[in-house]
């Protein structure tokens, strides 16, 4: 029935087009997308060392409204999203054995997948595994090799020659001065150091039996060489958007591109999508500072997961995002208002049509998507949506609405909700 709608919506009022910030050129770009009518996407998916938390959450909600506006528009959207489950950290966690390593990650994995859903994200058309790809990584680096891009170290080790990178650090904007003789021993998301970076971690003592035997070494593949193999396996390069948290720049995307263009000769993606931090108390929400949340913490707080997702959604992509049980508790409210509205419109049985009804639709509908296709301006687009709800409620109290109005009314509130995905999750208007 909903795409039925959209179908319809559609046809009298057109999408703007879509522009957002690109960090590559840092300007905001209309989006092209390569092939007609498809718009493949790569995000960097969890590190299932640990439960994702809701902060990981703010970029993956993000994401999947960007992935509705785009659907939204008449894009096939083609999405992959890798899971990390092979770095420092799982190393660590499972004491240096494989089983026990591999029963923590897929453990939260599963998590990540039961949380996504319950947040109402569309699953990506495939979640690669990083232990999965392995052979795809070793041929990068061999290729890298072949191209005396990388080198190897007497222990076993393939390091990433930057000084033969053109334009390191221009992604990022980084001077690195004096810093870039240095060999980058870390692999992990908080890496702040330049210099010669991991391709290849060769195996030592601490590792255990967490090892894969390659002509590279008996050792284990660095984190930022999983994402350059697995979307170049997944989708090709160039692709469409390549998406990730403002953390990832450097040095993580930084690298990404140098391995990227250094194989293959071209860019991974043709525009980069980076969503901010979420905050508690004025503080960056993360595993290693253990001020984190999970979102099934706070939905056993008696948090909807609706709610979650608005307050996620309430503020726009390129600011931080306070996370406060006051914001949450305001998204609550908004919902049940919302469908309070809704509900009473759905009991519209009777009501005199009015032109009034009609042209409110057709302009909050014209302004939601304006709102959605400008840099994805998601909360000014809620806004939108909250306030038609409210409009539209009361004219159906006063029974100012006539079935065929109401019937548009419902109509353009599922098209709305078809980029929020908020509201039809939770079921309204049964049996309309
Ligand atoms: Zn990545």
């Amino acid at each position: 029935m909903q795409a039925r709608n959209k179908k319809r919506l559609f046809s009298y009022i057109p999408m703007r087009a879509i522009r957002f910030y690109d960090t590559a050129s840092r300007k905001v770009r209309e989006f092209h997308s390569l092939r007609k009518g498809e718009a493949r996407i790569y995000s960097c998916g969890p590190s299932v060392y640990a439960a994702p938390h809701l902060g990981n959450f703010r970029s993956y909600v993000f994401e999947d409204a960007v992935k509705r506006v785009l659907m939204a528009k008449g894009y096939r959207v083609l999405h992959m999203m890798n899971i990390t489950d092979i770095e420092d950290k799982s190393v660590r966690a499972a004491k240096g054995s494989m089983r026990r390593m591999k029963k923590i990650t897929r453990r939260n994995e599963s998590q990540f997948h039961r949380t996504s859903g319950n947040l109402n994200i569309i699953p990506a058309n495939k979640y690669p595994r990083a232990t999965e790809n392995i052979r795809f990584m070793v041929r990068m680096i061999k290729k890298l090799l072949a191209k005396r891009l990388a080198y190897k170290d007497g222990g076993g080790n393939v390091f990433m020659d930057v000084s033969k990178v053109r334009g390191y650090g221009r992604f990022s904007r980084s001077r690195f001065g004096r810093g870039l003789g240095r060999k980058v021993m870390k692999d992990d998301y908080y890496q702040r150091e330049a210099g010669d970076f991991l391709l290849w971690k060769a195996w030592r003592k601490g590792d255990g039996d967490i090892f894969w035997k390659t002509p590279l070494s008996k050792g284990r593949p660095g984190w930022h060489i999983e994402c350059s193999a697995m979307e170049l396996r997944f989708l090709g390069v160039p692709f469409d958007i390549h998406e990730g948290g403002v953390d990832n720049i450097f040095s993580h995307h930084e690298n990404e591109i140098a391995q990227t263009e250094g194989a293959t000769g071209k860019k991974p993606a043709r525009h980069w999508l980076h969503c901010r931090h979420l905050l508690v108390k004025g503080k960056k929400m993360s595993k290693s500072l253990g001020n984190f949340y999970t979102v099934e913490e706070v939905h056993g707080m008696g948090f909807g997961y609706d709610a979650i997702r608005a307050h996620l959604l309430s503020t726009h992509y390129r600011r931080r995002l306070n996370f406060t049980f006051s914001g949450l508790r305001k998204a609550a409210d908004d919902l049940r208002a919302c469908r309070r509205c809704l509900s009473s419109l759905c009991a519209c049985r009777s009501g005199k049509e009015s032109p009034e009804a009609d042209r409110l639709a057709k302009e909050s509908l014209d302004s939601f998507r304006s709102h959605a296709c400008d840099d994805f301006n998601i909360p000014a687009a809620m806004e939108v949506f909250c306030h038609y709800v409210r409009r539209v409620g009361r004219l159906a109290k006063g029974r100012r609405l006539g079935r065929k109005n109401a019937k548009l009314a419902r109509e353009t509130m599922l098209a709305m909700d078809a980029v929020l995905g908020f509201v039809v999750k939770g079921g309204w208007c049964h049996g309309n």
